[in-house]
């Protein structure tokens, strides 16, 4: 039996992604109910922890939420080498920012351990309007590489704990 917020699982969780894309807001988002409309930019990497209670276990989730900024991108393999998921956001109003995103989906191919749980994050889907990346490209990319594939928004709090949920109990699950 477990002591109050005692986890049974440990996880690694890294979000990757060029600046501005939402990481940092993603995780507020799931890890405090919050968002800002003017969230200070991530200086090199800040960790976050969350303790989630799935059916099988309860595990307790230290995610680096990554700066996306080209001159941090030496430090990127110290966060992703031990991680058991990596999660790549883009910004559907950006289509540079999902250029950048296949780009991390193949330095962590290169790089990165076998095993890791990868998704792709297709976040400000509240930005319809404004929408460069359709869904479609985004989920065949995903596809294609085997990965989750999930459209989200920080701001409208719209399936973020969902992807949070989902790959944490897949990767947990595949110890
Ligand atoms: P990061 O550099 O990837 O960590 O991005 P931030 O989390 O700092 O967010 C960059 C900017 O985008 C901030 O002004 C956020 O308020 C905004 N933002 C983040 N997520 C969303 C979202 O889902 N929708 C909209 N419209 N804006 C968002
Ligand atoms: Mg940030």
């Amino acid at each position: 039996a477990l002591e109050g917020g005692e986890a049974e699982g440990r996880q690694n969780e890294v979000l990757l992604g060029d600046m501005g894309t939402g990481k940092t807001s993603l995780v507020l988002r799931f890890v405090k109910g919050q968002f800002f409309e003017h969230q200070e930019p991530t200086i090199g990497a800040a960790f976050f922890t969350q303790i989630l209670s799935l059916s099988e276990a309860t595990v307790k989730f230290d995610i680096w939420d990554t700066a996306g900024q080209e001159r941090y991108h030496s430090l990127a393999p110290m966060y992703y080498r031990g991680a058991a998921a990596a999660l790549v956001v883009y910004d559907i109003a950006s289509m540079d920012t999902f250029a950048r995103a296949k780009k991390w989906v193949q330095e962590l191919k290169r790089q990165g351990n076998p095993n890791l749980v990868m998704a792709l994050v297709a976040n400000k889907c509240d930005l319809e309007p404004s929408r460069e990346v359709e869904t479609e490209e985004g989920l065949q990319y995903s596809q294609d590489n085997d990965m989750f594939f999930i459209e989200a928004s920080a701001k409208a709090a719209l399936n973020v704990n969902e992807l949070f949920y989902e790959i944490g109990k897949f990767a947990f699950l595949c110890f």
